[in-house]
């Protein structure tokens, strides 16, 4: 079982689990849409996740698709990251929360590990005493294949 295998067993072990609890079956659709955002294993928009579940299941609309990934995120099965003005949706992450770093020119969001923000939070609190919310905190940017590309960026 590769990664994202395990990760879409996971994923699909835990919808279950917390459809089962609110009273909601895993219908084939809802499962569709889980497979197609665990297997791509990164960030997805919803029109991407429409293109793809439309093309195993072409009866797929995009009603459905908003819903769906609207009831996962409730169930905390996916997580939404806003990628610029559009919303973008994953796995949920289940060894913890992750941040962002959001390319400008390319708009690929890569993970960062929370880690990197500690010592961010533990500055903000001991200077200023303020608790910063860093749940959705992303790094707009630059990424190392766009500035290879685009050295003046
Ligand atoms: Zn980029
Ligand atoms: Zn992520």
């Amino acid at each position: 079982m590769n990664r994202h295998e395990h990760s879409l067993r996971q994923a699909q072990d835990k919808a279950v689990e917390n459809l089962r609890e609110k009273g909601y079956r895993l219908t084939p659709q809802r499962l569709l849409i889980l497979s197609v955002v665990a297997e791509s294993g990164v960030h997805m928009g919803v029109d991407e996740v429409f293109r793809l579940s439309k093309k195993a299941y072409p009866y797929m609309d995009i009603a459905t698709v908003y819903r769906t990934l609207h009831l996962f995120k409730g169930l905390d099965v996916m997580t939404e990251v806003a990628i610029g003005d559009r919303l973008h949706y994953e796995l949920t992450d289940l060894g913890g929360r992750h941040h962002h770093m959001v390319c400008q020119i390319c708009h690929n969001a890569f993970n960062l590990n929370p880690h990197y923000l500690e010592e961010f939070r533990r500055a903000l609190m001991q200077e200023f005493g303020f608790e910063p919310d860093l749940e959705n905190f992303t790094v707009s940017g630059t990424c190392s294949e766009c500035q290879s590309k685009h050295p003046e960026a």
